[in-house]
């Protein structure tokens, strides 16, 4: 490891990954730390693979401009590189009279947000497009998509490395020390602790930015940085169906935004699978409480009336790295150079939980704004 890099990057998952792709592009002279023993072992390989189209989140907010940046930047890098994908759109499905009002609004607030091809759909427009979903009325978000996750993270690493940045593996960040000019990083390693310094830190750290912000002397909770864990399980949906659909089909989200609702996703396999809840939790643990079975079976049941009880089975879940407490209100992504708070060269990323993987593109070209101005 070298003594001095320009700028170190903490955490190799989709994010650390796409900036480091990005700033490769200018020549810098950067050192990416991950502390697994490779890339994206943590959230960025625990999610639905959406490209989502920027619908939800409130206008102006850093969610929505950077989905909707991610979202075309990311169709253009899969056209690019040959990166698995598939724009199958999504529908956004009122299952009851009474969901109209929320259906419209939300439709407004996509078109707002400058989402491209929204439509309301009648039902008979839903059993057309969706034959085996129930629905009072949609709507059709037909930019949304999946991805090849671990490929477009392999295509960032490729980049990265291409542009001469150098990728260190067991490498856990565990202090993190201001000096004139710059930061003195102290590296955990199978060999022991090492140290070396960076002019800027790039702080991608996931589940843990908030614990990285506080080793530079950030008070988190005066900051509003402190992250809670949110699980999201996901049940497949087992062979035995006979009903396939051929678009993601969502019901309403819940008003405070903590989730997009219990949907219904395919991966580029056409394997359903519905999920993710949303269910605060202490500490990292990915196991699956099959008791919630039933509580996912009854919210997908409104959406597809013949799902059978016995062809879902425990998947897989994934942690959000949630700013928005239990009961709060919806909360931005932080993207912030902390030179206010004295640690001019520092540049935290904190909850970035979904639409993370689609915005990934866009927020590397927001951080090496950032980095162009110090
Ligand atoms: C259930 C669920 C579903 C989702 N679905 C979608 C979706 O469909 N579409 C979408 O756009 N987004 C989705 N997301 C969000 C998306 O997955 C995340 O926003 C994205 O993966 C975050 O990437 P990251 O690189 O910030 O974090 P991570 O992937 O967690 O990477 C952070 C990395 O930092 C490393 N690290 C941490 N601390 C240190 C340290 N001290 N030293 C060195 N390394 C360290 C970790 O090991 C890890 O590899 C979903 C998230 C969840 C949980």
């Amino acid at each position: 490891m070298p003594a001095r890099v320009d700028i170190a990057i903490i955490g190799a998952g989709v994010v650390g990954l796409a900036v480091a792709a990005r700033l490769a592009d200018r020549g810098d002279d950067v050192l990416l730390l991950e502390k697994y023993d490779s890339f994206g072992q943590e959230t960025s390989s625990r999610h639905s693979g959406v490209i989502h189209c920027g619908i939800y989140y409130p206008p102006g907010s850093l969610k929505a401009r950077l989905c909707l940046a991610g979202n075309r930047s990311l169709y253009d890098l899969c056209s690019r590189y040959g990166i698995g994908h598939k724009r199958l759109g999504k529908l956004i499905v009122a299952t009851a009279e009474n969901e109209l009002g929320q259906l419209e609004s939300l439709l407004e607030r996509g078109r707002d947000n400058g989402v491209a091809g929204l439509r309301l759909l009648s039902p008979a427009e839903v059993k057309q497009l969706e034959p085996n979903v129930a629905g009072a009325a949609a709507v059709l978000a037909p930019s949304t998509g999946i991805i090849d996750a671990p490929a477009l993270m392999k295509c960032f690493l490729g980049l990265a490395r291409r542009g001469g940045i150098q990728v260190a593996y067991r490498s856990r960040v565990s202090r993190l020390e201001k000096l004139s000019g710059g930061y003195r990083l102290t590296v955990t390693g199978d060999e022991g602790d090492f140290s070396f310094t960076a002019r800027l830190v790039i702080n991608c750290a996931g589940l843990h930015a908030d614990k990285v912000a506080a080793l530079a002397g950030i008070d988190i909770d005066d900051a509003g940085y402190r992250l809670h864990f949110c699980k999201g399980e996901y049940f497949s949906i087992g062979s035995g169906q006979c009903h396939p659909v051929k678009r993601l089909i969502y019901p309403l989200p819940p008003a405070d935004l903590s989730g997009a609702g219990i949907h219904v996703t395919l991966d580029l396999e056409g394997r359903l699978r519905l999920g993710p809840g949303v269910l605060y939790v202490d500490r990292i643990d990915y196991g699956i409480d099959a008791r919630h079975k039933r509580l996912f079976y009854d919210s997908a049941r409104r959406l597809l009336p013949w799902l059978e009880y016995e062809d879902m089975e425990p998947e897989m879940a994934g942690i959000r790295p949630k700013l928005q407490g239990p009961g709060e209100d919806f909360r931005d992504f932080v993207i912030a150079e902390e030179s206010s708070r004295g640690l001019p060269g520092l540049i935290n990323l904190i909850g970035i939980e979904s639409p993370g993987l689609t915005a990934c593109p866009a927020i590397a070209e927001y951080v090496a704004g950032l980095v162009g101005r110090l």
